[in-house]
């Protein structure tokens, strides 16, 4: 292995993958052998590896090819993803077998050895899927809509981190990450990436998943008590139930009998090793209204945030959604809507929708998408461009463009460069790789100041939140 090539490659990986998600799930990525054609890189659990193998893979590539191009290197690797510590041949076979049980191509089951594996088919059908009376029963019990799915997921950087820990919870219930709590503002996708997971695990076991919105835990609970048949609505959620997603838990905020009856539910399902995800529109700690013991129960498994998708997400979404309702949004006017419904994902799906019936089969043109939106939303009608961005915020903190583009790292010149790098990326639709050429820095330079700038606003830092607010003002002014 060649340590200085494995030590760029690391390091370009921390500098492009999202902080937390490094944290959580590359930081012990190690090297097993390196040769011309074939990386073989370990992780340490199958958990880890299955996220890292199914949402990373291509990204990996990428960068090592980027490192091995710096090297005068040309040649065309291919990335293998093992255990660490576990003998290569075995895991090989192992997935031989595994693989076809689960019915899929790229996924490592938690069956540790051939004879595992046999053995689960035969006794338990755990890991195989079977198009039974039984299988059709437990898709109808468990609410799931089949159309949220992972595939339907767009990936983001708002969304990367919960994406990825829904993903390994598909692929392990029962597991590492239990309860999974995924929190974040309305529209934002949390309760698709829920169902996602329960329609994986269906696909991929016999697990009873059922689905259930807080509110409806509230009445089942409430409707039992009261008629007394609260041994059914126990067995129902408790006993019949292997994988419990349950959505929008703040709703259980101050209803202390419901939480008492939940906080039961929990335990004694955690303690079974089934698995419970929960979705709410704040972290646990932001739920006043829980009790303590609650609190510290959901943050004792793995948290994940989802965030106000980014531009490029945006217009992915756009992108797809319209792709998927079969009808065609020219670029330009694709970019107009990404950058004017910045809310969230169902507002964006709900102007599509009405772009699409406002066409009515006919073209869609600017003129008819603006008609459309404009009603409801501050619409910025201009689309910026990079120069614009680095006028406005070099008149804004009164420095030259000479400045900007400029040696100085002084921090009068270096904060006004990132911000200017921060909003380029996030209104318009250059790439990181644009940003480079642009502002003639390099790649550190660039992806360091916009997770600067982006971690300053998610901390609230008041004076930065006021600086870009009025910049995107003086920006998008009609
Ligand atoms: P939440 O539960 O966070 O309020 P939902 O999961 O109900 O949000 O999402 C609202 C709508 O937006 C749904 O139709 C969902 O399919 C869609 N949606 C949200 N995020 C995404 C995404 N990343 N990719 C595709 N569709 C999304
Ligand atoms: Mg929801």
């Amino acid at each position: 292995m060649n340590t200085e090539i494995w030590a760029k490659f690391k390091a370009r990986v921390r500098d492009q993958v999202d902080g937390r998600f490094y944290s959580t799930y590359l930081e012990n990525l190690s090297c097993r052998s390196m040769t011309g054609s074939e990386w073989i890189v370990c992780l340490p659990d199958r958990a880890t590896l299955n996220i890292v193998e199914s949402s990373l893979s291509d990204k990996l590539i990428d960068i090592i090819h980027e490192v091995l191009k710096e090297e005068g290197i040309h040649s065309d690797v291919s990335l293998v993803f093992s255990l660490e510590g576990e003998n290569f041949e075995e895991q090989k076979e192992h997935e031989q077998w595994c693989l076809p049980l689960m019915g899929m191509t790229n996924k490592v089951t938690d069956v540790s050895t051939p004879e595992e594996a046999k053995a689960a088919f035969k006794v338990s059908p755990k890991y195989a899927v079977f198009d039974t009376a039984a299988a059709v029963k437990i898709r109808e019990n468990s609410h799931l809509n089949p159309n949220y799915t992972f595939d339907s997921f767009i990936k983001g950087g708002s969304n990367e981190m919960a994406y990825c820990a829904a993903k390994a919870v598909a692929a392990n219930p029962g597991g590492a990450y239990n309860p999974l709590f995924i929190y974040g503002g309305v529209g934002l996708g949390k309760t698709h990436l829920m169902h996602a997971i329960g329609n994986e695990i269906l696909q991929t076991s016999n697990l009873r998943v059922r689905y259930m919105t807080s509110e409806e835990f509230t009445n089942g609970f409430m409707e039992a008590l009261q008629s007394g048949k609260m041994p059914e609505f126990r067995t129902k959620v408790r006993r019949d139930c292997d994988v419990l997603l349950l959505d929008d838990i703040q709703f259980i905020e101050k209803k202390e009998g419901t939480q008492e009856e939940f906080f039961n539910v929990f335990n004694e399902m955690t303690q079974n090793s089934k698995q419970i995800v929960l979705t709410s529109d704040r972290s646990p700690k932001d739920i006043k209204g829980l009790t303590d013991r609650m609190q510290s129960r959901f943050m004792q498994g793995l948290m994940a945030d989802i965030q106000l998708p980014e531009f490029e997400t945006r217009l992915e979404i756009v992108r797809k959604k319209s792709r998927a309702e079969r009808f065609f949004i020219p670029d330009d006017i694709a970019q107009y809507i990404a950058s004017n419904v910045n809310s969230n994902v169902r507002e964006l799906e709900g102007c599509i929708n009405r772009i699409k019936m406002a066409a009515n089969s006919h073209e869609i043109t600017m003129a008819l998408a603006q008609r459309v939106i404009e009603p409801f939303y501050q619409t910025r009608t201009v689309l910026v461009d990079a120069n614009m961005i680095i006028e406005c915020v070099c008149r804004y903190f009164g420095i030259t463009v000479d400045d900007m583009m400029g040696k100085s790292r002084a921090k009068p010149i270096a904060h006004p460069r990132q911000i200017a790098m921060y909003l380029a990326r996030s209104h318009t639709s250059l790439s990181f790789p644009d940003l480079e050429r642009i502002f003639d820095r390099d790649h550190t330079t660039v992806l360091y100041a916009v997770r600067k700038i982006k971690d300053g606003l998610s901390k609230k830092d008041a004076m930065l939140e006021g600086d870009i607010r009025h910049l995107e003002d003086e920006l998008f002014r009609k």
